[in-house]
């Protein structure tokens, strides 16, 4: 699944095509994205807006429309987003909407799983919608080591199941979660409440160091993500645990593990990230 570095640079691919420009139709072909909305209503809504610009809140897309309006996307398992000058986009079954743009760009949104979502809010209901679901910006200046250790207070699940909590963080998904974890040498099983303040400092840093690195390289390609104009991402070459299961860790040379915590598949260097702290 896209997490905050893959979104984001979908965003700053996409901003450039869209902002400004008006949008002269669109299709959207599958109920599942906009349900229970029809889709053609949100179709109709959408022909004739002018695009604003185009935000992120955690894994979320925003694309701000002139009237006010913002469509809500979340990619999912499998959504991604093409733009391509008018009618050179190749056919694809998988294509659930089209938007044709005045600028001569179409953007195609193209999903195999189908649990991507498409939602078009009113101006004064974005804030309650994601207030109700996503927790502070990582990268935000105002996410700083303090806030951090508010959040952590008292909290019991084991630290890879809070950072992978949407509500408490927004935009850390598992791949960037194992990252920042090894990178701060604390166990995933860690109950979050319990980490030192060294810890604390050190984790905050290590999870903006790991979604840096991953907008740098312009996110992780695994499966199906592709950024706007149909190149794979750089950062599954530089994982140093996700998915390296009993290759030898960077630091220290030893085979990196593989647990299950809340039900996700968590890798980790049993050296350099102990149980307990020492
Ligand atoms: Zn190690």
């Amino acid at each position: 699944m896209p997490e905050l570095p893959e979104v984001e640079t979908i965003r700053r691919r996409l901003a450039p095509v869209l902002e400004g420009a008006t949008i002269e139709s669109a299709e959207i072909v599958d109920p599942r994205l906009t349900r229970p909305v029809e889709p053609e209503s949100v179709a109709r809504a959408l022909v004739g807006e002018r695009i604003a610009s185009v935000d992120r809140r955690g894994k979320y897309l925003l694309v701000r429309l002139a009237s006010g309006r913002i469509l809500v996307v979340h990619l999912r398992m499998t959504g991604s987003l093409r733009h391509a000058a008018r009618g050179t986009l190749p056919e694809d079954a998988h294509r659930r909407a089209t938007l044709e743009l005045d600028s001569g760009a179409d953007l195609a949104y193209r999903d195999v799983r189908r649990f991507g979502t498409w939602e078009l809010l009113d101006a004064d209901h974005v804030r309650p919608y994601f207030a109700a679901r996503l927790g502070p910006e990582p990268l935000a200046a105002s996410f700083t080591a303090a806030r951090f250790a508010r959040l952590l207070e008292g909290r019991r699940a084991p630290i890879k199941a809070f950072l992978l909590d949407q509500r408490r963080i927004a935009g850390v998904g598992n791949i960037y979660a194992d990252e920042a974890l090894w990178r701060a040498r604390i166990h995933p099983l860690r109950t979050a409440g319990e980490l030192s303040s060294d810890e604390i400092a050190q984790l905050h840093r290590a999870l903006r160091a790991a979604l840096r690195k991953g907008i740098e390289l312009q996110g992780s390609t695994l499966s199906t993500y592709v950024t706007p104009d149909g190149n794979t991402g750089g950062m599954q070459h530089e994982f140093h645990v996700y998915g390296r299961l009993g290759e030898p860790c960077d630091r220290c040379g030893r085979p990196i593990v593989r647990i299950v915590v809340g039900g996700r598949g968590t890798w980790y260097c049993p050296h350099c990230q102990r149980a307990r702290s020492l």
